[in-house]
């Protein structure tokens, strides 16, 4: 089936604005240029664009108005949360013909019901604040990830965002028990329900989630908390190959069995970007080695408990060749040390540059294959390219970054479609995906059909026609109508 790019790219009209601009009132909006710039420009990647409006609302019958309002003038709808986006998803285009409806007044927490293990929040919250109230309850939000002091659950549950803690806890979408949502037309969708079982026909949900603000408007969310973790030990350690790393996970998921909470992958080049750019951090290991796995492992008793299994499990790793050196962290302290470093990866990145950037994911057993094919492709394109990876090892996502040769003539950001070819076309055939966890947005966009199946596609443009009619939730984002 032929995509048919729909989008309505007029302007939006004076008295659409001025309606808007009376649902919300004067504190909820913004229509001078410097207010809007911050929610029209991505943090990374040079996505920028310009609306006539950026909305506020309060509360979920403002949203509501809102867009029953948009509905009955067509106008399009850019939801934002947080703003941290990756794909291109989360900026508006450039052409004035849509308006942000931003969820940053929205962010009470509704209700911590600790016997249920449950927090009814409302899309605005930002993720750490989650994260803070559900300790303060001594019980854990799972849900970890470097924007997480920016980001929002409403963009969180939009992007269905993975983290460091997928391993254990899954993804975003395995959080979630209920949520409540604005509907293309303006009504509410209240699925509120916090319900570990209900089998009552479609789940609805899960098409909200991960749908990047193409079906609707998410405007809160009953989100599964966790027991609190009392024990937590934080390895560093340095691996010869990708392969080592691969057996080093199994392993310790032998030993250590649901225990192991993270396992992360580091190329030593990401190591070196971060030293050279973000100040405060050093090497957590002084033996040079190839690639690094920070390794997490948690759960309840002493605060000890896990000390001795865990050296046991490095012991025999270290029999067994796996790895070559190493260290435990011997505080909490030091161990938020190492979680800081492998979040300052993204800002290093930014700062290096010229690094052309791919979210992808294949089977775990599969991660070794995938880098060498792919290193050695690109070798022989771009003789002398500075491959730099790093990721979500335990889930088979690796954010395959490679940057220019040293001495590359001009802006190796020209090459990106054809770099972008060479890796994913080796991801389609090991059956991985071009996006494991930022999305599609606009960044993915031709890729995504290129490479999904027709039938998906046709779904999924059966879904949207469904439910946004007159495409005008974030058009022209993951799915063309
Ligand atoms: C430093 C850094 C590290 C990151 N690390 C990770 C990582 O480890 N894992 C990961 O998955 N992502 C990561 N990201 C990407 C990003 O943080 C996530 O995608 C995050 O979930 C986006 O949340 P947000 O509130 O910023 O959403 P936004 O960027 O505002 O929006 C993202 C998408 O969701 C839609 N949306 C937002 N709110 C709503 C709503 N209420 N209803 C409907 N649609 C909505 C938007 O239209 C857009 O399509 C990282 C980003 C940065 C900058």
């Amino acid at each position: 089936m032929t995509a048919t790019p729909t989008r309505a790219s007029r302007p939006v009209t004076a008295a659409a604005i001025e309606r808007l601009k009376a649902v919300v009132g004067p504190k909820g909006y913004y229509d001078q240029a410097a207010d809007m710039a911050p929610f029209c420009v991505a943090w990374r990647d040079g996505w920028q664009g310009a609306v006539p409006l950026v909305l506020r609302p309060a509360n979920t019958a403002e949203v509501s108005d809102i867009v029953k309002i948009c509905a009955e003038t067509r106008t399009p709808i850019l939801p934002q949360g947080g703003n941290t986006g990756l794909t291109g998803g989360s900026q508006p285009h450039n052409d004035m013909s849509e308006v942000i409806v931003s969820t940053t007044r929205m962010n009470k927490v509704r209700r911590l019901d600790p016997l249920n293990d449950t927090i009814t929040v409302e899309a605005g919250v930002v993720l750490a604040e989650i994260q803070k109230r559900a300790a303060e309850a001594d019980r854990l939000f799972p849900l970890s990830l470097g924007a997480e002091g920016s980001c929002q659950i409403g963009g969180n549950l939009s992007t269905n965002a993975g983290g460091t803690q997928v391993l254990r806890y899954g993804n975003t979408r395995n959080l979630v028990l209920g949520i409540e949502a604005v509907l293309p037309d303006g009504r509410i969708w209240d699925g509120l329900r916090a319900l570990r079982k209900d089998n009552t026909g479609y789940d609805l949900k899960h098409l909200l989630i991960g749908g990047e603000g193409t079906l609707g408007i998410i405007t809160a969310a009953v989100l599964k908390l966790y027991p609190r973790p009392t024990a937590i030990e934080t390895a560093w350690l340095a691996v010869p190959s990708p392969q080592y790393a691969l057996e080093l996970l199994a392993l310790m998921r032998s030993r250590l069995g649901d225990a192991l909470s993270g396992f992360e992958l580091l190329q030593r080049s990401i190591i070196d970007f971060v030293l050279q750019t973000v100040p405060g951090n050093e090497d957590p290991v002084s033996t040079r080695s190839p690639w690094y796995v920070l390794m997490e492992v948690s759960g309840q008793g002493k605060t000890d408990a896990f000390t001795e299994p865990l050296q046991d499990a490095l012991g025999a790793a270290s029999e067994q060749g796996l790895i070559t050196d190493g260290t435990i962290a011997q505080t909490l302290a030091q161990g938020r040390r190492f979680w800081k470093f492998r979040e300052d990866v993204s800002e290093a990145q930014k700062v290096i540059g010229g690094g052309v950037k791919h979210d992808v994911s294949v089977a775990v057993s599969s991660v070794p294959e995938f880098i060498a094919r792919t290193d050695a492709a690109l070798e022989k394109a771009y003789p002398g390219i500075r491959h730099c990876s790093f990721g979500h090892m335990g889930d088979g996502n690796i954010h395959y970054n490679p940057v220019g040769p040293v001495d590359w003539k001009g802006d190796f950001q020209a090459e990106r479609d054809a770099i972008n070819l060479i890796v994913h076309d080796i991801v389609a055939e090991m059956g991985g995906s071009i996006s494991a966890e930022h999305g599609i947005g606009r960044l993915r966009l031709a890729e995504n059909e290129r490479y999904k199946s027709p039938i998906e596609l046709e779904l999924m443009r059966t879904i949207k026609r469904a439910l946004d009619p007159h495409n005008l939730m974030n058009p022209g984002k993951m799915i063309r109508a």
